[in-house]
């Protein structure tokens, strides 16, 4: 597939010394792509600052423009493990720009297939609350983006370690968007019980695999080659978009699941391979992974893969 890399070094300015979600992160990725002879075969895409009103898709105004105050005033800790600093208002506007960006040049026929490095993450982040490292939801403004653009049937898979409680409660009760996600329970943040199934005309569009700590590649295989496959076949959806996090790699520091980088490869092939079938364009945007070498590899082996998809 013709594959196309977001990045943008601006994304190294939201940081703090000693938070496992710092720049090093992206450091790390971009080094390995380029090391590794990646860069010159993937498309560069410029990511765009996104307007504060298309934040506001996902999100309550009031809460976007709370955060631009709170940056300009210097910045400080949004919640107990959230930090922003004074330029990190600007930085996460990137982060859903660098979204958008790729959706656009998708739907263009451009590239095929999209990995968004892009920081900060956004899955915890929920309608009017920073949360878990997270200001913006890019994912969720991504799909509200195609909602608004006359899409009917986006899926979104989230296999970070951690359950994506912003993303679920914003389609919750949606059946044009499905989300999926497999991560550690019970675990941080509390939510993706298998129980937690949507709500009104959004019932059944919304699939946890909650994961014991010590799961590995033997319940991956089983998530994403046989449950993940049928759902999203049944769903038939027309854009797949993809909150990758990392952190479910077995050296990862803050999480206690056990995939390797092989069963990583495997879980990433099952999601291509599916959205190769019914030719839908396929966005990752990067969420957690913590552990450096492994996050690097781990993000070069899903770009080796678009690229021979
Ligand atoms: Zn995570």
């Amino acid at each position: 597939m013709k594959t196309g890399i977001v990045y943008k070094d601006v994304y190294l300015k939201h940081n703090e010394k000693g938070h496992p979600e710092n720049k090093d992160r992206l450091i790390a990725i971009m080094q390995e792509l380029e090391g590794k002879g990646l860069l010159k075969e993937l498309t560069h895409i410029e990511p765009r600052r996104a307007r504060a009103q298309e934040v506001s898709l996902n999100h309550d105004p009031a809460y976007v423009q709370e955060v631009a105050d709170f940056c300009s005033a210097g910045g400080g800790h949004l919640d107990v493990d959230t930090y922003a600093g004074v330029d990190s208002y600007e930085v996460a506007l990137y982060a859903v720009g660098g979204v958008l960006e790729g959706i656009d040049r998708l739907l263009e026929g451009e590239v095929e297939a999209v990995f968004c490095a892009v920081r900060p993450p956004g899955h915890h982040a929920e309608y009017a609350t920073a949360m878990g490292f997270c200001l913006f939801n890019n994912v969720a403004v991504g799909a509200h983006y195609l909602l608004q653009k006359g899409f009917e049937r986006v899926f979104i898979v989230d296999f970070d370690a951690h359950h994506g409680n912003g993303t679920q409660r914003s389609f919750y009760e949606e059946d044009r968007v499905f989300y999926f996600s497999s991560h550690q329970y019970p675990f941080y943040p509390g939510t993706g019980s298998r129980e937690e199934k949507g709500a009104g005309k959004g019932y059944g569009y919304n699939h946890n695999e909650p994961l014991p700590a010590g799961a590995g590649d033997r319940e991956f295989e089983r998530v994403y080659g046989e449950v993940f496959p049928k759902l999203f076949f049944e769903y038939s959806p027309q854009f797949l978009l993809v909150s990758a996090g990392y952190d479910a790699h077995a050296d990862d520091p803050l999480t206690y699941l056990n995939l390797s980088t092989q069963g990583m490869t495997r879980v990433v092939h099952h999601l291509l391979e599916s959205a190769k079938k019914l030719s839908v364009p396929v966005l990752f945007a990067l969420e957690g992974g913590y552990n450096l070498r492994a996050l690097a590899q781990c993000v070069r082996i899903t770009v080796e893969k678009m690229l021979e998809m």
